[in-house]
């Protein structure tokens, strides 16, 4: 009895040795699988910070055969356009959280048909997109600043670049709309489309046609997507929080 208890003991231990041999290394597999899944979300997290920070797609309205609107000194809207949003991206590549993105650079046709603005920045999986354009209408006494959005998230961006642009310009205040743009509607993130002010009215024209006028708005708009950022970084924080 007492061989066989010693046995039946070593037997019990030596299953229990098997039994801690088999789990050992799947405790430390599932362990390392476990580290890999973290390291690869942490490092996938990082690329994110150090690559693509918060991703800005400045969108010059018209280009190429689409001259946009003929200002009241005879110059087409897709001038101003392209040379305002110039100054936005020069501006925003100072700013180390963000990156710039421009739909054109140069005076190229983009067809409105293809959809490549809203696609472009879905694509990019943008942060915000913002379209540059300068307002027209048949009587020339028409001033003012107004930004057009269309789904609710973009709403709260729409309203916060009014305020700054409006500041720079110092033209009516026309508000923000809701409006079926493509731009703003194909877009899948907070999407604006700031009309600057009326090329169509000469004084506003001409100012709208000096770099101090565009300086000051690139700042502006800068200002504006600095401010968003802020909030919409807090707001994730407190949904993180609770
Ligand atoms: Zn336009």
């Amino acid at each position: 009895m007492v061989f066989q208890r010693k046995n039946w003991r070593n037997h019990r231990t030596r299953n229990m040795l098997v039994v801690t041999l088999l789990i050992f290394p799947i405790l430390i597999l599932s362990a390392c699988s476990g580290n890999s899944n973290n390291n690869a979300k942490d490092s996938s997290n990082n690329s994110k910070n150090k690559n693509t920070a918060f991703k800005v797609v400045i969108d010059p309205g018209h280009g190429g055969e689409d001259n946009g609107a003929t200002g009241a000194s005879g110059q087409y809207e897709k001038s101003f356009t392209l040379s305002l949003s110039k100054k936005v991206k020069k501006l925003l590549e100072q700013e180390s959280e963000m990156e710039v993105f421009m739909t054109r650079t140069d005076d190229s046709f983009i067809s409105q048909e293809s959809r490549y603005r809203p696609k472009y920045a879905n694509k990019l999986n943008a942060d915000v997109f913002v379209s540059i354009h300068g307002n027209t209408f048949s009587n020339p006494s028409v001033s003012g600043t107004e930004t057009f959005y269309y789904h609710n998230n973009s709403r709260q961006f729409a309203q916060i670049l009014q305020k700054h642009v409006v500041e720079s310009t110092g033209f009516r205040d026309r508000g923000i709309k809701k409006k079926d743009l493509f731009v703003v509607r194909d877009t899948e993130m907070p999407a604006a489309l700031i009309e600057v002010g009326y090329l169509t009215n000469p004084a506003d024209e001409s100012e709208m046609r000096t770099d101090d006028l565009q300086s000051r708005v690139a700042a502006s708009i800068v200002e504006g997507i600095k401010e968003y950022k802020e909030q919409s970084d807090e707001q994730g924080f407190l949904n993180g929080v609770f």
